[in-house]
């Protein structure tokens, strides 16, 4: 393409054909310029690593970009801001922004407000006002510290902007919008967790930051703004070398933290069967007897609850995030619903919603079914609040249905109910060595 208007250009040069001939070195100019462009970028992604490395003038970090006329601005005021596809409670859940996060408002829909990003919030989480500040940023100087369980990563930036995270197979990303990369990531070395960390300006202004990760189950993540530094909390493996136990009971989960959530209670009993039994009680019996079991193998066990109380979604999910435990799980009892109560639905179901809980949730399920002999109800990825803690694998049982005549034999006798806590002490054992 190159060579033939070139070749055009030459033969119009001999014509003197001059209106041509400046058209013709116009058109080569722009092809040329797109095809340094094109070099340049994919040297960039290619030099990465040693881009990384070089130190670069930052400017003033944590000082705000002043902006010649005012936006309307979002502040997220609660501590996880729920942010949506689109302007409804059924529209998918994006990564929640952390409290304090600042958006430029685009447009409104009732009582839901768009950000520049793209994502929609509810107006009850946020407060708006009108600045002179811009909601952009410079990402740079970024920093790392290992502490004794996790790894903090900083980014120092002008504002804090909304966030996304994935996880992937061995991979941890964190996209900052409205932000441009200017330069420096710390090499980062002898790290339990990560191997590499290397950035991509995905588009102007869209940095993404990705972590190789060296083991392929991740132990959980929190991310914060402490003012404009926002703050990345990757925990490491409760096996790794710089972990201590914390108490002195021998065993296989010796020193490791398990949440334990028995779910509904007080005046929420969950769901019913025909007979009467309550939901809310088996869920705090199999609690018990678990904890029974998993404090004989050396675990540290916390329940949210320890009588029949009314305990809000929120307060268990607070409960998570404060003790932060290895892993947290949620055990419920299932109904097939009453237009369904013909249809034969047995067995244990075992729900998941972040990639990190996927690993456990599996080999919960297999191990219990195959142990007990017992049916299978699967394995599930579904949007449940108490399968949604990021800060440690959390999975969420529904042992059995009190909807099946015949299951709900097996999950109220007494024996039985011994035999499930001890072969899911078991599992829990199993998953944690497989992932040493
Ligand atoms: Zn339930």
């Amino acid at each position: 393409m190159v060579h033939r208007r070139l070749a055009n250009l030459l033969h119009k040069l001999l014509l003197r054909d001059d209106v041509a001939i400046y058209r013709q070195l116009l058109i080569c100019l722009c092809l040329c310029l797109g095809l340094g462009l094109i070099f340049i970028g994919r040297e960039q992604s290619i030099h990465q690593s040693q881009i990384q490395k070089t130190t670069g003038n930052c400017g003033a970090v944590n000082t705000a970009i002043k902006l010649p006329t005012p936006v309307k601005i979002a502040e997220v005021v609660v501590d996880s801001g729920i942010s949506r596809t689109a302007p409804s409670d059924e529209a998918t859940r994006l990564t929640p922004l952390p409290k304090n996060t600042k958006a430029t408002i685009t447009s409104t829909k009732g009582d839901w407000l768009r950000l520049d990003y793209g994502a929609w919030i509810h107006r009850q989480e946020t407060r708006t006002f009108i600045s002179n500040t811009s909601s952009e940023s410079f990402a740079c100087d970024i920093s790392y510290r290992q502490l004794e369980a996790k790894t903090e990563v900083i980014f120092p930036l002008q504002t804090p902007v909304p966030i996304s995270v994935k996880q992937g197979d061995r991979i941890f990303t964190l996209t900052l919008h409205n932000t441009t990369a200017k330069n420096k990531i710390m090499p980062i070395k002898n790290n339990p967790i990560i191997s590499r960390i290397f950035w991509q300006q995905e588009k102007p202004k869209r940095v993404k930051y990705t972590f190789n990760l060296k083991k392929a189950q991740q132990w959980g993540y929190k991310l914060k703004y402490d003012e404009n530094n926002l703050i990345l909390t990757l925990r490491h493996s409760p096996f790794t070398p710089t972990f201590t136990p914390i108490s002195g009971i021998s065993g296989p989960l010796s020193g490791i933290k398990i949440v334990l959530d028995p779910g509904h209670g007080g005046i929420d009993s969950g769901a019913k069967s025909q007979e009467g039994y309550l939901e809310k009680d088996i869920n705090l019996i199999m609690a018990k007897l678990l904890q029974e079991q998993l404090m004989l193998r050396g675990a540290m066990v916390y329940l949210t609850r320890e009588d029949d109380i009314e305990l809000s979604l929120g307060e268990r999910v607070a409960r998570i995030n404060t003790i932060e435990p290895a892993i947290a799980l949620s055990i419920h009892y299932n109904h097939a619903g009453t237009e369904k109560i013909t249809q034969k639905r047995q067995g244990m179901g075992t729900y998941w919603y972040h990639p990190q809980s996927l690993g456990l949730a599996r080999f919960l399920q297999q191990y219990v079914v195959k142990n007990l002999g017992r049916p299978g109800d699967g394995v599930r990825w579904k949007n449940l609040a108490l399968a949604r803690p990021t800060v440690a694998p959390s999975v969420l049982l529904e042992l059995g249905f009190l909807s099946d005549m015949e299951e709900l034999q097996w999950i109220v006798d007494s024996q039985e109910q011994q035999n499930l806590s001890i072969v899911l002490a078991d599992s829990i054992v199993e998953w944690f060595s497989s992932t040493r």
